[in-house]
C-alpha cells in the first residue's frame, strides 16, 4: 500500500487525499447500544464502492458496525478514482507541465531542447496513479475490517442485498441497513452513439491513443472544458459547442466571462448558444458534427477527428431493484431521500451521485460519512451551502456559497469585493496572474455568502474559503486574519478587505 495511504484510526479518504473526522464519544459506546450485530448478519451494506460508498463503509466499521461494502466494477474508488477525478487530473496536471515547457519555459530563462511528449507513457503514468489509489482503498479496507465483496449488489428486501459474485455464483447479505451509493453514468446524447474512439465519452477522453487533430466538445461544463483542456495541450484544435450564452455552468457570470475569455486566448474556440443537431462518421475516418444557432437558424457543420459527448451525468440505478423494493425515484432518475438520508424504505438510504445535489465526490464522502453517523448515533450534518467546486484547467476556477445573481434573487442586500492577481506579488512572481477574486458578503452582517476564484491554485485557495462560509466569517474576519506574504492567499485577504470596504490596494 502507498504510504500516502496510510490513515490514522479515525481517518478515512476520498480520491487519495485524507480527510480526518474525529470520532466522538457518542459512536464508541455502539455494541453495547445494540446498534452492531451479534449474529452473522451485518449492520450496514453499502452497495457502490466510489467514494461515497467506500468513505461511508470504512466510517461504518470505525464505528464498530459490522460493514460489507458490495462493487461490481472489480476495483474500489468508483467513477472518481478509475475513470473521473483522479484520471483526468493527472492528465491535466501532466499536458500543463507539457504546454509550460513547450511555451513558457523560453520567457522563464529555462532553455531544454526540442519538447516532445509521450502519449503512452503520459497514459501510463495516469494508469499508475489510478491503480495505487484504488489498491490503497482496498488496503483501508483490511485494515479497517471492512468486507468487500466483488459482484454486482442488487436489494432484494428492505433487509437484504443478493450480489451476482465476479468469481461465479451468488451470495446473499442480510442487514440491518442498506446505503444505496451506486454513483452516475454519463448521460449520452440522443441519436449520438458512443464507440468511445471517435464519438466518446468523457471515459473515452482519458484513454485516446492519438492526439486528435480536430476534436469537438459537446458541452461546456467542467468535465468538458477540463478535458478540451488537455487535448487541446497536447495540440488539437478544440471547439466547444454549449448550448447556453455561458459556460462553466453554475459558475458566477464575471468569473465565467472571464474564463471564457482566457480559455480562448489558450486556443479553445466556442460555439456558445449552439445546438448539436448531430454526429455521425462521414467516409472519411472524420465525424461531422452538425450544429445550429439554439434560438434556431442555419445549420453549419463540422468535420472532425473526435466528437467528447460532456453534457452531464444521470444517476446510476440499473439492476438495483428500486422498484421491487418501493424506493421512490424523481423524474431524473435519482433516489429520493429525506434529510437524513433515509429512502422510502427506513432501512434503506441513498447518498453521492445517485441523489440530488452536485455531483461532486466531495459531496458524496460527506453524505456517506453523515448517513453513517445518523444510523451509528442517531445524528449527522452536511453543510450543502459549503461545498467547493473547482475547475481544474489553468488557471483553476473555484467557488463556494452563492453566486452574485442567486444572492440578489433572493432579494439580500449585498456587498461585492474583487482583488486581481494581477495585484498580487506572488502571482507576479510566478508570472502566473490572470484571474481575479470575488467576494460576496451580506450587506448588513458582513458575513461571507460566496466566495469565487479564478487563477492558477484556485482550487487550493478555496480551502480558506470554505473554512469562512462554513464557520460564518465576515468578510472583515478574514481581512484582519494575517496571511503569509508573499502567497497567493494574500490576494484572498485582500478581496476581503475591498469587500469589507477597507481596500488597501483598490
Ligand atoms: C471525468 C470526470 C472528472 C471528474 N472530476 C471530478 C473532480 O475533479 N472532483 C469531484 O469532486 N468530482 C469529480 N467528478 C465527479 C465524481 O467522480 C463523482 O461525483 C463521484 O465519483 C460520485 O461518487 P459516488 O460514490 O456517488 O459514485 P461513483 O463514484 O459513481 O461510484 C459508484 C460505484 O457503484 C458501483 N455500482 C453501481 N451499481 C452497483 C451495483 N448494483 N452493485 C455493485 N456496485 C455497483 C459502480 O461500479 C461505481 O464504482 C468527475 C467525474 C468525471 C466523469
Amino acid at each position: 500500500m502507498s504510504s500516502a495511504i496510510l490513515t490514522s484510526r479515525f481517518s478515512v479518504r476520498t480520491c487519495g487525499i485524507i480527510s480526518s473526522r474525529p470520532t466522538t464519544t457518542r459512536f464508541l459506546a455502539i455494541s453495547s447500544r445494540g446498534y452492531a450485530s451479534t449474529s452473522g448478519d451485518y449492520d450496514v451494506v453499502v452497495v457502490g464502492g466510489g467514494p461515497g460508498g467506500y468513505v461511508a463503509a470504512i466510517k461504518a466499521a470505525q464505528l464498530g458496525l459490522k460493514t460489507a461494502c458490495v462493487e461490481g466494477r472489480g476495483a474500489l474508488g468508483g467513477t472518481c478514482l478509475n475513470v473521473g477525478c483522479i484520471p483526468s487530473k493527472s492528465l491535466l496536471h501532466n499536458s500543463h507541465l507539457y504546454h509550460q515547457a513547450k511555451h513558457e519555459f523560453k520567457n522563464r530563462g529555462i532553455e531544454v531542447g526540442e519538447v516532445k511528449f509521450n502519449l503512452e507513457q503520459m497514459l501510463g503514468q495516469k494508469e499508475k496513479s489510478v491503480k495505487s489509489l484504488t489498491g490503497g482503498i482496498e488496503g483501508l479496507f483490511r485494515k479497517n475490517k471492512t468486507e468487500y465483496v466483488k459482484g454486482w449488489g442488487k436489494i432484494t428486501g428492505p433487509n437484504e442485498v443478493s450480489v451476482d459474485l465476479a468469481d461465479g455464483g451468488s451470495k446473499t447479505l442480510k442487514t440491518k441497513n442498506i446505503i444505496i451509493a451506486t454513483g452516475s453514468e454519463v448521460t449520452p446524447f440522443p441519436n449520438i452513439e458512443i464507440d468511445e474512439e471517435q464519438i466518446i465519452s468523457s471515459t473515452g477522453a482519458l484513454s485516446l491513443k492519438k492526439v486528435p487533430e480536430k476534436m469537438v466538445v459537446i458541452g461546456g461544463g467542467v468535465i468538458g472544458l477540463e478535458l478540451g483542456s488537455v487535448w487541446g495541450r497536447l495540440g488539437a484544435d478544440v471547439t466547444t459547442v454549449e448550448y447556453l450564452d455561458a459556460i462553466g455552468a453554475g459558475m458566477d457570470v464575471d468569473l465565467a466571462k472571464n474564463f471564457q475569455k482566457t480559455l480562448a486566448k489558450q486556443g479553445m474556440k466556442f460555439k456558445l448558444g449552439t445546438k448539436v443537431v448531430s454526429a455521425k462518421k462521414n467516409g472519411n475516418g472524420k465525424v461531422d458534427v452538425v450544429v445550429e444557432p439554439a434560438k434556431g437558424g442555419k445549420q453549419e457543420t463540422l468535420e472532425v477527428d473526435v466528437v467528447l459527448v460532456a453534457i452531464g451525468r444521470r444517476p446510476f440505478t440499473e439492476g438495483l431493484g428500486l422498484k421491487e423494493v418501493g424506493v421512490e425515484v424523481d423524474n431524473r432518475g435519482r433516489v429520493v431521500t429525506d434529510a437524513e438520508f433515509k429512502t422510502k424504505v427506513p432501512s434503506i438510504r441513498a447518498i453521492g451521485d445517485v441523489i440530488v445535489g452536485p455531483m461532486l465526490a466531495h459531496k458524496a464522502e460527506e453524505e456517506g460519512i453523515a448517513a453513517v453517523e445518523y444510523i451509528a448515533g442517531g445524528h449527522g450534518h452536511v453543510n450543502y451551502g459549503a461545498i467547493p467546486s473547482v475547475i481544474y484547467t489553468h488557471p483553476e476556477v473555484a467557488w463556494v456559497g452563492k453566486t452574485e445573481a442567486e444572492v440578489k434573487t433572493s432579494g439580500t442586500k449585498y456587498k461585492v469585493g474583487t482583488f486581481p492577481f494581477l495585484a498580487n506579488s506572488r502571482a507576479k512572481t510566478m508570472d502566473d496572474y490572470e484571474g481575479l477574486i470575488k467576494i460576496i458578503s451580506d450587506a448588513e452582517t458582513d458575513r461571507i455568502l460566496g466566495a469565487h476564484i479564478i487563477g492558477t491554485n484556485a482550487g487550493e485557495m478555496i480551502a480558506e474559503a470554505v473554512l469562512a462560509v462554513e464557520y460564518g466569517a465576515s468578510s472583515e474576519d478574514v481581512a484582519r486574519t494575517c496571511h503569509a506574504h508573499p502567497t497567493l492567499s494574500e490576494a484572498f485577504k485582500e478581496a476581503c478587505m475591498a469587500t469589507y470596504n477597507k481596500a488597501i490596494h483598490f
